[in-house]
């Protein structure tokens, strides 16, 4: 498993796309090179999902956007009992779904220690 979250950044134009598009949102170029979204993100917004579908053994999930140093904004699940707008998030690798019988892995935004 890949545990590293990339951007795609298109070939032409240089725009950084999260996820993976296509074409690309500025000149329709279809070409993309994965770059790695590293460092810390920012938490920009988020919001707590309470009323979850049948399986999830949390009472609720939180969602957000963060931007990293490169500009880029993605949305993710955040794993984190205190959650505050600004707050310094750093993009990993956890379960995104627990299940009976097995959990499910995904990218999840945790706290920057
Ligand atoms: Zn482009």
């Amino acid at each position: 498993m890949a545990e590293q979250m990339y951007a795609y950044k298109c070939t032409r134009c240089g725009r950084l796309h999260h996820p993976a598009y296509l074409v690309c949102r500025q000149c329709g170029n279809r070409q993309f090179e994965a770059v790695p979204l590293e460092g810390e993100a920012t938490l920009l917004t988020f919001t707590r999902v309470y009323n979850l579908p049948e399986g999830y053994m949390k009472p609720w999930l939180a969602f957000g956007i963060v931007e990293f140093p490169n500009g880029l904004r993605v949305t993710g699940q955040i794993d984190s009992e205190d959650i505050n707008v600004g707050m310094k998030l750093k993009a990993t690798v956890g379960i995104v779904k627990e299940g009976v019988n097995q959990d499910y892995y995904g990218f999840i935004f945790m706290k920057a220690k």
